[in-house]
């Protein structure tokens, strides 16, 4: 069952709204029916986070690691 974030926006209050068949669209608060559906800040950030920090290589010629003997050196060692 899906569960839903809601705000009334006739007294402000916040709540979440498990929604089925049988549910009534009021706030617990005041009972106003003018409800606002929140979006889910989970996705929200989600989405905002592309190009996040890169994975380094792994293995394969080095090229810095400051080997005297060069780049990729390290990686015959
Ligand atoms: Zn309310």
């Amino acid at each position: 069952m899906p569960l839903y974030e809601y705000r009334c926006q006739d007294c402000d209050h916040g709540f979440e709204l498990l929604v089925r068949e049988s549910t009534t669209f009021e706030c617990p608060a005041c009972r106003g029916a003018r409800l606002e559906k929140q979006l889910s800040v989970f996705a929200v950030g989600a989405e905002g986070r592309s190009g996040g920090r890169a994975p380094m290589a792994m293995g394969g010629g080095c090229g810095s690691c400051g080997h005297p003997g060069g780049p990729g050196s390290c990686s015959v060692n």
